[in-house]
């Protein structure tokens, strides 16, 4: 609509940096070759690069060992290949799964079809009207028949960073395996997943200034050797016979057919990226970032913010009276302004405010003061018209 863009829809997917899209062009043009297979020189190329992502990504989150580093489609297949892979197996019908309200459906569905796969009990931790994991709430539903928790890092809808490392104490004083959703969290918090102590981490690449269709999944190496396969094809075998299978070590043994090399390629890139900035002033920008958003939303007539927790990452969801959050992200859009509108993949969590959905504003360290201004003006002009 002529006017320059201002994006501020970087929950839903951020943008990526000319090195990373050079990275991918790159590869495609000048190195394309699948991995693990030839003994030609593109081959062994492409499977040194490909493997090189995933120590780059391991020393990222601080891994163990590359062998604890998955490559999936993105956030939703590693919480699905956890389900169907560990709790199908390991569940049993007294057995609780435990997941909390702020939940996005790829944190929920998974579990829900194990539930219905095994019989197991799904037990629901509840936040408090600003959106914060209540504790004592969370405590009390561990108990020695929980066996797996599985929570969010930071909600895609409210912006509420979790106490993960405080849950993880928590659920492993009952024996709980944890599952953490980074999806939201990898330009955010620095991520360490010793320190946290959680069983698996996942993320999407695409969140995190890498490209689409990569993500990973950290597990325990233990667990991950104990685990079943999930799928089954090329490369996660060591011998086929009509007679019977055997498969390929860690973590090949979950990762099934050509994988997606480019991307993994990418990611990498994007965190080699990332990691040439210094990251406290990041995230001392993000923090004036989401403090400018908070003063700037006080002063809009009506509106009201869903998700006020203390501790909070550069995501304002909020609603403005007998105004539909489309319509304002609609407007906005008139006024070159990218934001999202509706229920952010967490139906649950809008009911529980009693509400159908939100418009979102979201912010990454790319952002600047003047484009927050810039999307408050909008919104105040957006309200005039609609109201
Ligand atoms: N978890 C959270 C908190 C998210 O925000 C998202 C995506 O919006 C996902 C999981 C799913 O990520 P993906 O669609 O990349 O698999």
């Amino acid at each position: 609509n002529d006017a320059p863009i201002i994006y501020a829809d970087n929950a839903a997917t951020t943008q990526k940096p000319l090195s990373v899209i050079r990275r991918l062009s790159n590869f495609y043009a000048e190195e394309n070759s699948n991995v693990h297979r030839g003994v030609h020189a593109l081959s062994e190329a492409a499977t040194a690069a490909f493997e090189d992502s995933r120590k780059i990504i391991a020393k990222f989150i601080n891994a163990q060992s590359e062998a604890e580093i998955i490559f999936t489609k993105g956030t939703t297949e590693a919480v699905n290949l956890v389900a169907q892979s560990y709790a199908r197996s390991q569940l049993k019908t007294n057995d609780k799964v435990i997941i909390t309200e702020l939940e996005h459906h790829s944190n929920i569905v998974p579990w829900q079809i194990v539930k219905e796969q095994t019989g197991c009990e799904l037990c629901i931790a509840p936040v408090s009207t600003s959106g914060e994991v209540l504790l004592e709430e969370f405590e009390k539903l561990c108990d020695e028949r929980t066996k797996i928790v599985s929570f969010s890092h930071i909600s895609n809808a409210l912006g509420t960073i979790n106490p993960v490392t405080e849950l993880t104490k928590i659920a492993k004083l009952c024996g709980a395996k944890v599952f953490i959703d980074g999806a939201q969290a990898t330009l955010h918090e620095a991520i360490d997943v010793q320190k946290i102590g959680c069983d698996f981490y996942a993320f999407s690449g695409h969140k995190a200034i890498g490209p689409t269709g990569i993500g990973i999944l950290y597990g325990k190496l233990n667990l991950l050797e104990e685990m079943p396969p999930w799928q089954g094809g090329g490369d996660m075998i060591e011998k086929v016979s009509f007679k019977g299978t055997t498969y390929n070590n860690v973590p090949y043994k979950f990762e099934a057919g050509t994988p997606n090399i480019a991307g993994a390629i990418g990611l990498a890139e994007g965190i080699k990226y990332y990691s040439t900035i210094d990251l406290q002033s990041a995230k001392e920008h993000t923090r004036s970032l989401t403090k400018k958003c908070e003063e700037l939303s006080s002063c809009i007539s009506g509106l009201r913010v869903i998700g006020t927790a203390t501790n909070k990452s550069s995501i304002c969801s909020f609603i403005i009276d007998n105004i539909h959050p489309n319509d304002i992200g609609t407007l906005l859009d008139q006024q070159g302004i990218a934001i999202r509108s509706g229920h952010h993949c967490a139906m649950p969590l809008m009911e529980k405010f009693g509400i159908k959905g939100t418009a979102r504003a979201s912010f990454t360290f790319y952002n600047t003061i003047e484009e927050v201004e810039q999307v408050f003006k909008a919104i105040e002009k957006a309200r005039k018209i609609l109201a």
